[in-house]
């Protein structure tokens, strides 16, 4: 009985061995291992064998039922994983479609700071990008903000160090520019800014884009004309555009720029607190001080200057009343863009 569990041990080996397909192994499972097959034929010997030789037997008969299982779990195994449209656990259907994967987009803010650069790039502006990190003279002492000046107060600005800080406003690249180049100038100055305030419309950090052109005779009529084309194309809207009198250091005469409210195109609506206009941007004539301090000769050269909230923008561009939300990080709210 051992020589013939041998036997079939070996016959068994050398059939699998030439198995390729799943149809001829099942024919091997049913000759070796089915209820009627070879293994069960020899099993039923074992009533004859002598009383004390039955355990060693046994044992050797499971032994070799045991390999010869475990070689056809191991061939039918590999016969599913390569074979397609199979259901084994192990298998790949070449027929399923992919899954794709997830594409990234660019950030609302980032594609409207895009947006607000290729309209100005297109009017003939460059853009000048510069350090996040500013010295206080730049910051404020170059733009006529005087020393006490409440906005360089501590409660509005993030100080590095007693002369440098994080930059409030884009509006130093005014002056690092002017400081190195002459007229005429047209400029954009794209970045981060930062102050010490946070609620629905205000986050510590966030973006604006500073803008200035430097010629002989500029006047207030260029201003208001680049920054009509400006808004009519950023809205993709005829929009109206008002200018009410305000005060920046670095401007005069200075101004805050309104648009007609883009959500009820100027007849009042919650957004626009009923009035039909949406505060937009600040601008001005440079003022012949910030000229003096670069070395321009105000006599000689004129410019305007502005400065706008990419946050804003995207708030009123996308009627998002919470500023908060773009710097969450929640897909769904981003993915919508
Ligand atoms: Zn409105």
């Amino acid at each position: 009985m051992e020589q013939q569990l041998n036997t079939l041990l070996t016959l068994a080996k050398e059939k699998l061995a030439t198995i390729s397909s799943s149809e001829l192994l099942e024919e091997f499972r049913i000759e070796f291992l089915g209820r009627k097959g070879e293994f069960t034929s020899i099993m039923k010997g074992l009533a004859q064998v002598p009383k004390e030789d039955k355990p060693k037997l046994g044992q050797m008969a499971n032994k070799a039922k045991k390999d010869i299982e475990a070689l056809y779990r191991d061939l039918h195994a590999k016969l599913s994983a390569g074979s397609a449209g199979n259901t084994g656990e192990s298998s790949i259907d070449l027929t399923l479609p992919g899954r794709k994967p997830e594409t990234g987009k660019l950030h609302p803010v980032t594609q409207i700071m895009n947006e607000v650069c290729s309209i100005f790039e297109g009017l003939g502006f460059s853009v000048a990008e510069g350090p996040d990190v500013e010295h206080d003279h730049y910051n404020f002492e170059a733009l006529n903000i005087p020393a006490h000046h409440p906005a360089r107060d501590m409660h509005d600005t993030f100080y590095v160090s007693d002369s440098i800080l994080l930059r409030t406003h884009t509006s130093p690249m005014q002056a690092r520019i002017m400081e190195t180049q002459q007229p005429p100038l047209r400029v954009i100055a794209p970045g981060k800014v930062y102050r010490c305030d946070s609620d629905i419309t205000h986050t510590p950090m966030f973006h604006q884009v500073e803008g200035f052109l430097v010629d002989k005779n500029i006047s207030f009529a260029d201003l208001k004309g680049v920054l009509t084309i400006f808004t009519q194309k950023m809205f993709d809207k005829d929009l109206e555009l008002r200018f009410r009198p305000s005060f920046f250091p670095f401007t005069e005469p200075s101004a805050e720029v309104d648009i007609a409210c883009v959500i009820c195109n100027g007849k009042g609506c919650r957004v626009c607190k009923r009035t039909g206009w949406l505060e937009i941007l600040g601008a001005g004539m440079v003022d012949p001080e910030v000229f003096k301090m670069v070395g321009y000769d105000p006599e000689v050269y004129s410019g305007f200057a502005f400065g706008l909230g990419i946050e804003r923008i995207a708030m009123l561009k996308y009627g998002i009343d919470d500023i908060r939300l773009y710097y969450e990080n929640d897909l769904r709210f981003l993915s919508q863009f």
